[in-house]
C-alpha cells in the first residue's frame, strides 16, 4: 500500500512547483498575513514556507498528513460551497509520501509551539531512537512546513523534472502569482542562503502595487482595470490588462477562478485573439483576471493534475468577459 500511496501521490504532486501551490494555499487559508519561501535545488532539496497564520493545533498534528484530513470540511453540503482553497485532505498527506516533511507550528492559546515530522503519511522520530510524537519548542504563531528531499522515494518522476533552475523558475512564477492575487500578504521567496529575496511584495499593496513590485514599474503603469458584475450569469471579474503599448514576447495570463490558479484553453485563446487585432504579429499581453463564479457552476471536483478548469455556461462566460475587454481597450486607444 505504501507503494500505491507514493504513486497516487506522484500523480498529485508532479513538480515542486505543484506542491508550493498547495502550501501557499494552506497558508492562506489560515489567515496568513506574512509568507516567508525558501527553496533549494529547484525545490527538491528544500521546499519551506513559514507564514503567520493560525496555526494547527496540538491534537490535530498527529492526523494532518493522513489522507481526506481537513479541518475545512464539517458536512457533506459544504462540498457545494467551498470558501476555501482546500478541501480534500489530500494534499499534505500526498507531499508527506513523496518527501520527509517536518512541521513546526503554534496556535494563538498554545505556550509554545510543536514540530513533529512526516514519512509516508504518518510521524515519524525526527532521529532513529526518539519518539514520534510532536515535541514542544520555542516559535511564534503560525506555521512553518518544510519539505525535504522530494521524490527521493519516486525515481521516475523525479527523472521527469526539468533542470533545477527551469524548477526553481516555476515555483518563482507561482509564488508571483499568488502574490498579486493576494495582494494584501506581504510574501518573499529566496533561494536558502540568498540575502536578496526573488520574490518581494509589501503587505497591504494593491493588485496594481504588488505587479509593479513583481514584473516593474513599466507595466504597471499601463494597466486598465475591467471590473464587472454579471448576475444573470452568475459570476463577477476584475481584471488589469496592459494597453496597446505594451507587449512581451510571450502570453503573461494570470487567471485565477475562486481564488485558486487555474489554467483555461478558452480563456487563453480568446484574449491572444482580441489582442491580435491591437498588438503587432507574434507579441502578446499582460492579462492579470479573477473570476469568481457560483461554486455550483465550476467543476471544483476535477482531478488536482488538471490544470484546466472546466465551468458551466463557459462559452457565455469567455464572450461575457471578451466584450468588457474589448470595450476597454477600444476606449483606451481612442
Ligand atoms: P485541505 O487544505 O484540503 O484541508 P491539506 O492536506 O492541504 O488539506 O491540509 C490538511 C489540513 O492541515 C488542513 O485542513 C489544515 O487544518 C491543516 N493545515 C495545513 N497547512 C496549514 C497551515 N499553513 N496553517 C494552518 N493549518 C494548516
Ligand atoms: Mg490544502
Amino acid at each position: 500500500p505504501t507503494v500505491v500511496n507514493r504513486i497516487a501521490a506522484g500523480e498529485i504532486i508532479q513538480r515542486p512547483a505543484n506542491a508550493l501551490k498547495e502550501l501557499i494555499e494552506n497558508s492562506l487559508d489560515a489567515g496568513s498575513t506574512r509568507i516567508d519561501i525558501c527553496v533549494s535545488d529547484g525545490g527538491c532539496k528544500l521546499l519551506q514556507i513559514k507564514d503567520n497564520g493560525h496555526g494547527i493545533r496540538l491534537e490535530d498534528m498527529e492526523i494532518v498528513c493522513e489522507r481526506f484530513t481537513t479541518s475545512k470540511l464539517s458536512k457533506f453540503e459544504d462540498l457545494s460551497d467551498i470558501a476555501t482553497h482546500g478541501f480534500r485532505g489530500e494534499a499534505l498527506a500526498s507531499i508527506s509520501h513523496v518527501a520527509n516533511v517536518t512541521i513546526t507550528t503554534k496556535t494563538a492559546d498554545s505556550p509554545c509551539a510543536f514540530s513533529a515530522t512526516y514519512s509516508d503519511g504518518k510521524l515519524v522520530p525526527p532521529r532513529p531512537g526518539q519518539s514520534a510524537g510532536p515535541r514542544p519548542c520555542s516559535g511564534t504563531e503560525g506555521t512553518q512546513i518544510t519539505a525535504e528531499d522530494l521524490f527521493y522515494n519516486v525515481p521516475t518522476r523525479k527523472k521527469t523534472l526539468k533542470s533545477s533552475s527551469a524548477e526553481y523558475k516555476l515555483i518563482i512564477d507561482v509564488v508571483s502569482q499568488y502574490a498579486i492575487h493576494n495582494s494584501s500578504v506581504a510574501f518573499t521567496c529566496r533561494k536558502q542562503g540568498a540575502v536578496n529575496a526573488d520574490v518581494q511584495t509589501a503587505s497591504d499593496s494593491s493588485v496594481v502595487d504588488a505587479i509593479s513590485q513583481i514584473y516593474g514599474s513599466n507595466i504597471a503603469s499601463e494597466l486598465i482595470q475591467v471590473e464587472q458584475a454579471f448576475e444573470s450569469q452568475e459570476f463577477k471579474m476584475n481584471a488589469y490588462i496592459s494597453n496597446a503599448n505594451y507587449n512581451t514576447k510571450k502570453m503573461n495570463l494570470l487567471l485565477f477562478i475562486n481564488h485558486r490558479l487555474v489554467e483555461s484553453k478558452s480563456i487563453a485563446q480568446m484574449i491572444k485573439e482580441i489582442y491580435s487585432e491591437h498588438l503587432p504579429i507574434g507579441t502578446y499581453p499582460f492579462v492579470y483576471l479573477s473570476l469568481e463564479i457560483n461554486p455550483r457552476n465550476v467543476d471544483v471536483n476535477i482531478h488536482p493534475t488538471k490544470k484546466s478548469v472546466r465551468f458551466l455556461n463557459e462559452d457565455r462566460v469567455v464572450g461575457s468577459v471578451r466584450d468588457a475587454f474589448e470595450e476597454k481597450l477600444k476606449s483606451a486607444s481612442l
